[in-house]
């Protein structure tokens, strides 16, 4: 594309978001960076950032940016991304504001996709209600651990799914738990996918031994991970199926207190990389990244999977945000 094409789409794209947001009443910022919108607090500038407050505003905002063929990407609490430090040119949709009330009623409970996961997790343990307790821990969204199948000391997000609510035609639809697969970090949604939020099937039990298995998780983190850092928590995945820990063959490597500029592979936790001081930067963490990918391979003849992602500054396919099937599938 020529320059001027780029600057005549550009511009065709901010009349669009400027006439939408204001008419669904919808907050639109301009410029804000990716190092105030993440855990890792690296990462440049997008050019729009949207913050709608219902379930409703988002899907029809979705809805609304499909249909101008507006590029745009969802960002829940950002503590699973690792953002290019340049310019992003497209919109981002962040779901932190749609976090309504979490709603219980009997074992169910339904929560829009803003709310806090450790949140949810404190309230069900208070009325008694077991199936995420190890989860308490993970600190975003719950539309972030349902994207990812998030898990933690043996419960995942995906079994205690009952139903997920997803935009599709700007409109809020529900789609089976039991339709979705819930692999290790990975499900089947697709790339573009809004998740809206869900109803999860908890079950009840003794609110004590709750309180007592959310303790003990609580008290493994503190003991085996860097807390109060700038980190996505762990950068790889395990090596699937092999029964084999990233973060202790990263150790036995020798590389905790690896750097490159302001990322450091955490002394605490080797799967940890966190970065430290005013300068730090996204390809800081991405060069160390790939240093320890490089070794890895060499070393162990295995290829390591980010379990960050990775979020490049161009703008995401407009095919990826089109009703699809699962290319989140590919990873
Ligand atoms: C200290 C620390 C510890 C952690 N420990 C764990 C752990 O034990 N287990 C674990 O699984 N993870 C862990 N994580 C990683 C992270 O917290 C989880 O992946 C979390 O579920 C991400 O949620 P988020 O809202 O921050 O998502 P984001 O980081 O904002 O987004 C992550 C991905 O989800 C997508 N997404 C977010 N919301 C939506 C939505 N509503 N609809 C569609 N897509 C969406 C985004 O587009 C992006 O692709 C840890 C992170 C930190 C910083």
């Amino acid at each position: 594309m020529s320059e001027t094409q780029i600057l005549t789409v550009v511009s065709t794209r901010d009349a669009a978001v400027r006439e939408i947001a204001p008419r669904l009443g919808v907050r639109a910022e301009e410029g804000r960076r990716f190092a105030e919108l993440t855990s890792l607090r690296v990462g440049g500038a997008v050019d729009w950032l949207l913050l709608p407050e219902t379930e409703e505003q988002a899907a029809s905002i979705a809805g609304e940016l499909d249909a101008h063929a507006v590029a745009w990407r969802v960002l829940g609490a950002g503590s699973n991304v690792l953002a290019d430090d340049a310019d992003h040119h497209y919109v981002l949709l962040s779901m932190r504001e749609v976090k309504g009330v979490a709603r219980f009623d009997g074992e169910r409970v339904s929560v829009s996709a803003g709310y806090s996961l450790p949140r949810l997790c404190v309230d069900a343990a208070r009325r008694g209600l077991s199936g995420i307790e190890g989860l308490g821990g993970i600190p975003g969204t719950v539309g972030g651990a349902l994207w990812m199948n998030a898990g933690a000391y043996g419960d995942e997000i995906g079994q205690v799914v009952e139903t997920v609510r997803v935009a599709r035609g700007g409109r809020v639809a529900e789609v089976p738990g039991t339709d979705v697969r819930w692999d290790y970090r990975h499900t089947s949604f697709r790339d573009g996918e809004l998740l809206l939020g869900a109803t999860l099937r908890l079950r009840h039990d003794d609110p004590d031994q709750i309180k007592a298995r959310m303790e003990e998780a609580k008290q493994k983190r503190f003991a085996t991970q860097p807390h109060g850092a700038r980190s996505a928590g762990c950068f790889f995945k395990n090596p699937p199926g092999s029964g084999l820990s990233t973060g202790k063959m990263i150790d036995e490597m020798g590389m905790k207190g690896a750097q490159h500029g302001g990322a450091v592979v955490s002394p605490v936790h080797a799967n940890f990389i966190v970065t430290e001081g005013e300068g730090a930067q996204a390809a800081d963490a991405l060069a160390l990244a790939e240093e320890i990918r490089d070794r890895f391979r060499r070393e162990h003849g295995i290829e390591l999977e980010y379990e960050v992602e990775l979020w490049g500054a161009a703008a995401p396919s407009l095919i990826e945000s089109d009703a699809g099937e699962g290319a989140n599938d590919e990873q």
